[in-house]
């Protein structure tokens, strides 16, 4: 064999293993395996230490060096040539639901692995280091706050008050971290990330539907809640004629049927839902004198965002005067859209297109790791199809193809931020 010291790095001809990539999913699926296929390793419990060794023992096998954080997040670290430098980053969750599936999470976790495994079989070097992250609880089946070791490494709540939550059992985190022995002592966050991507499989229909590979995650919705409360007249179901009545039940449901229309101008991206609805006082012979509903809107752009809820306002104020009857709107939760680094998603989608992979841009509409991490690192996700949209699930599954291709745009957009060395240069 000769080697080609003069010629460019041939990168571009880099692929991941995918046959490898599932054999290590199906080996994580055997700890806490429940019996229609799915997965149980709630945070914390012994399922949960079983596979952290696990995969631990896997990066370490890797040649990689492991940190564990305070909240037991674990980081594998591959040095680069400039060490100096802020890590690229990769990474996800291993715990799951109670009745979870092999995929959410423990794809993002070993399809990093499955990077570091051949950017070592190539010997290459790269300026950055990378590391491989898995979070520590992101589900919250079993502590509350969900998303808890990437929002305490964002400086969403402080590492004390993770620790200090509680399962039913009255069991904290802090004690459940030493039982398993993933207590580190490495301060949680307060360290600079250079990039952080994550891999996941889409827990939606979209990609699937539409027979695409790779979903270009551009960022996460922001949510707006709001509780809204109709207030007419009680009285007697017989005696009151019609045009007498103030049916706060009549107002309700006209201004629902308006409200739902409200993200059309906005598609693709808006989404309004009225998920909960309470009838007072909910009686066969009553005309209802009160009711109260829920909105949840949702979009990407902060000022889009905006404009639907002063939408959702105006709706409220024009059905309560024509209809007489008092529309009370009250904010009960904000959360803001947040884009991805436009950098990085740029990235993600030209590598994507130079692989000739199926994609399309799409947003996520659920809670992730990287939805916290963006908030302090450059961030970008992404997405692979998951069979019938279905996760949380014991039956959840996803195609070995997918699953490959999504490794292979990680790859590369890791290597070309971490910035792959010549060889030339790696021999000086
Ligand atoms: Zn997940």
């Amino acid at each position: 064999m000769t080697i080609a010291i003069n010629q460019p790095l041939a990168t571009d001809a880099l692929r991941v293993d995918g046959s490898r990539l599932w054999a290590s999913l199906m080996d994580l699926a055997r700890v806490g395996a429940t019996p229609k296929g799915g997965n149980c390793r709630l945070a914390l419990t012994d399922e949960d230490r079983q596979g952290r060794d696990l995969v631990a023992g896997w990066l370490r096998d890797t040649g990689l060096d492991i940190r564990v954080d305070r909240l037991g997040n674990i980081f594998a670290r591959r040095p680069g040539r400039n060490n100096d430098l802020p890590p690229v980053v990769t990474g996800s969750h291993i715990d799951t639901q109670p009745t979870g599936g092999r995929f959410d999470g423990n794809y993002g976790v070993l399809a990093g692995l499955e990077v570091m495994r051949v950017l070592n079989e190539q010997s290459i070097t790269t300026e950055a280091p990378m590391e491989v992250v898995i979070w520590t609880n992101e589900e919250g089946s079993r502590f509350v706050p969900v998303m808890m070791g990437s929002g305490a490494f964002a400086g969403m709540f402080t590492p004390e008050a993770a620790l200090a939550a509680r399962d039913h059992d009255g069991i904290s985190v802090a004690d459940e971290l030493t039982r398993i022995g993933y207590a580190g002592d490495m301060p949680v966050g307060g360290r600079t990330l250079g990039a952080y991507f994550e891999a996941h499989i889409e827990q939606g229909p979209v990609l699937e539907k539409e027979q695409l590979q790779v979903g270009v995650v551009t960022g996460s919705l922001g949510l707006s809640w709001f509780d809204v409360v109709v207030t007419g007249q009680e009285a007697h179901a017989g005696p009151t004629p019609m045009e007498y009545r103030r049916d706060a039940l009549q107002t309700a449901c006209a201004l629902v049927s308006d409200i739902l229309t409200l993200a059309e101008p906005h598609a693709p991206h808006g989404r309004v839902t009225c998920g909960e609805f309470r009838v007072f006082p909910n009686s066969r012979n009553v005309i209802p004198g009160r009711v109260n509903f829920s909105v949840d809107l949702r979009h990407l752009e902060p000022a889009v965002l905006t404009t639907m809820e002063q939408r959702l306002r105006e709706l409220c104020d024009t059905h309560g005067n024509n209809a007489g009857i008092e529309v009370e709107l009250f904010e009960v939760q904000r959360i803001p859209p947040t884009p991805f680094a436009p950098k990085l998603v740029e990235r993600v989608r030209a590598c994507t297109e130079a692989l000739a992979i199926p994609h399309r841009d799409m947003v996520t509409g659920a809670g992730h790791d990287a939805v916290y991490i963006s908030r302090v690192a450059p961030t970008a996700m992404i997405f692979v199809p998951c069979v019938d949209g279905i996760s949380h699930n014991e039956c959840e599954d996803a195609k070995p193809e997918d699953l490959e291709a999504g490794a292979n745009v990680l790859l590369h957009a890791m290597l070309q931020t971490a910035e792959p060395i010549p060889p030339t240069d790696q021999a000086q």
